[in-house]
């Protein structure tokens, strides 16, 4: 039974969209692969998926959920297709959720200023109605044409996704953060990358290591939350901008720089870390440490993938197509002349290719969708 166009008019739109994103709404299909994470039913009462080798057909496969993908599986959802999304990242959102999810984006349509969190939130929400299947904190592998189906996207792991049409939201591609040996060991146990909500870390000492735009951003946000915060850089000046450094500095935040972490302690998890500052060592109590530290990106398994790749993205055409039939990229990953990296514009872009998708799909479809002031009752009900 499919159960989320009830949730959609029982709960208030922020909170579908919160528990649909961390997987703890029943009767949605979502599985992740990450230690400890929760596998639900799916929604057709097929029992607990096992996540890992698990094959699935569906109209259209996409790949990434960051806005491109999240708009696009929308999109195939209002066409009437049926969508799977593949993430590399345990949580959808892409950046906006990894990179700077209590920011305000000020530039995406229609929004005076919405917080990244907030964004993502909503596109869930958008999306809901049209039960995408997530497959989270996977890795599209391989991608190989399909007899039957069209497409067949291998995921790292195990499992496959077959679809008739494929887009590619893959943003930066695969993005593997900096990070540093004494970190390795306590990663997921005190150690990340990102910081996807802030309340996580209410009440716990966090140190921060970076020197850029991130670890300040971090530091502002968790000041007010953390008991304490102590942003410990490599060097003597910051990379970040200078308003917020200087704020930084106005809220007393702790910053040790000519600094390094040059070891973590604590079983299981974190509890302290050791700071050699200039030719100071010292202890900081630390229940979390945030490494900032940038991220190494790169098309990843997308590169094996038989396409036409222009400057490290995809090359398409004015319908976002690529060089392989129907398969699609929209957002960050694809390239033309003038194209714009915005949110806004992959937002266009996920359109394009999902209606061209259709009519591929469906011969004789037409390419514009109907007006989705028409489908109101549809979608509420
Ligand atoms: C600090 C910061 C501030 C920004 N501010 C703004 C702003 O104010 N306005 C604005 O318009 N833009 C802003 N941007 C840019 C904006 O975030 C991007 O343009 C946008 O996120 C691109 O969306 P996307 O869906 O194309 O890709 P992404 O958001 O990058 O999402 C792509 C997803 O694909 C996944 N992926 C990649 N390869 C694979 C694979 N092989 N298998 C499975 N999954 C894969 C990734 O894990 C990722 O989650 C900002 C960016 C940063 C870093």
């Amino acid at each position: 039974m499919k159960a989320p166009r009830v949730i959609i008019r029982d709960r208030p739109r922020n909170e579908i969209a919160r528990a649909f994103s961390t997987g703890h709404e029943k009767g949605l299909e979502f599985t992740m692969n990450q230690p400890g994470a929760r596998v639900e039913s799916t929604a057709a009462g097929a029992g607990p998926d096992t996540g890992m080798a698990m094959d699935t057909t569906v109209d259209v496969a996409v790949v990434g959920a960051g806005p491109a993908g999240l708009y696009a599986a929308y999109c195939a959802g209002f066409r009437g297709l049926s969508s799977a999304v593949v993430d590399v990242l345990p949580e959808p959102g892409g950046q906006v959720a990894a990179l700077y999810p209590e920011k305000r984006i000020h530039d995406v349509a229609g929004h005076v200023g919405v917080r990244g969190r907030e964004l993502i939130d909503n596109l869930l929400a958008q999306v809901a109605p049209f039960d995408p299947r997530f497959l989270l904190g996977r890795t599209a592998a391989s991608l190989a044409p399909d007899g039957r189906a069209g497409w067949t996207l291998g995921l790292e792991g195990g499992g496959r996704v077959r679809a008739g049409a494929v887009v590619i939201a893959a943003g930066l591609g695969r993005s593997v953060p900096r990070t540093l040996p004494c970190l390795r060991p306590y990663e997921g146990r005190g150690v990340a990358y990102h910081v996807p909500r802030l309340d996580e870390h209410r009440g716990r000492d966090v140190v921060i290591v970076g020197g850029g735009d991130s670890a300040v951003d971090w530091a502002l946000a968790l000041a007010p939350i953390a008991r304490s915060v102590t942003v410990v850089h490599r060097r003597s000046s910051f990379r970040a901008h200078e308003h917020g450094v200087k704020q930084m500095y106005a809220a007393g935040i702790r910053v040790l720089t000519d600094a390094h972490v040059t070891a973590c302690h604590g079983a299981p998890r974190l509890e302290e870390v050791r700071v050699l500052a200039g030719e100071e060592e010292s202890t900081l109590p630390a229940q979390a440490l945030v490494a900032a530290l940038g991220f190494i990106t790169g098309l990843g398994p997308i590169a094996e993938w038989g396409l036409q790749v222009e400057s490290r993205r995809i090359a398409v055409d004015r319908a976002m197509r690529t060089n392989l039939p129907q398969v699609y990229a929209a957002g960050d990953i694809c390239t033309y002349e003038g194209r714009v990296p915005l949110i806004s514009v992959g937002f266009g872009e996920a359109a394009t290719a999902v209606n061209h998708a259709v009519v591929g799909l469906r011969p004789g479809s037409r390419l514009a969708p109907e007006h989705s002031t028409d489908r109101e009752a549809a979608l509420l009900s």
